[in-house]
């Protein structure tokens, strides 16, 4: 019986088992989290899209949210 190798769903790259439909290599970089949790970024996102789509980068509150993100990295 010989090896019976899958395509990585992600970067298409070839092994040989299938973990999630995913190479060893994606496997790594996978973050599993609740769904409820998925769903309610996807929710932030879908709004934060909306945000950007009406111009909220004009406001005048955008410069000090980003000054605000920035730290928040940093630390
Ligand atoms: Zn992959």
């Amino acid at each position: 019986m010989g090896k019976e190798y899958v395509n990585c769903d992600r970067c298409g790259a070839q092994f040989e088992s299938a973990a999630h439909g995913l190479c060893p290599r994606c496997t790594k970089e996978v973050v599993i989290v609740p769904k409820a949790e998925y769903d309610r970024l996807q929710e932030r996102d879908k709004f934060l899209s909306c945000l950007e789509a009406a111009g909220v980068d004009n406001w005048e509150g955008y410069e000090d949210a980003c000054a605000m993100r920035d730290v928040r990295e940093d630390s």
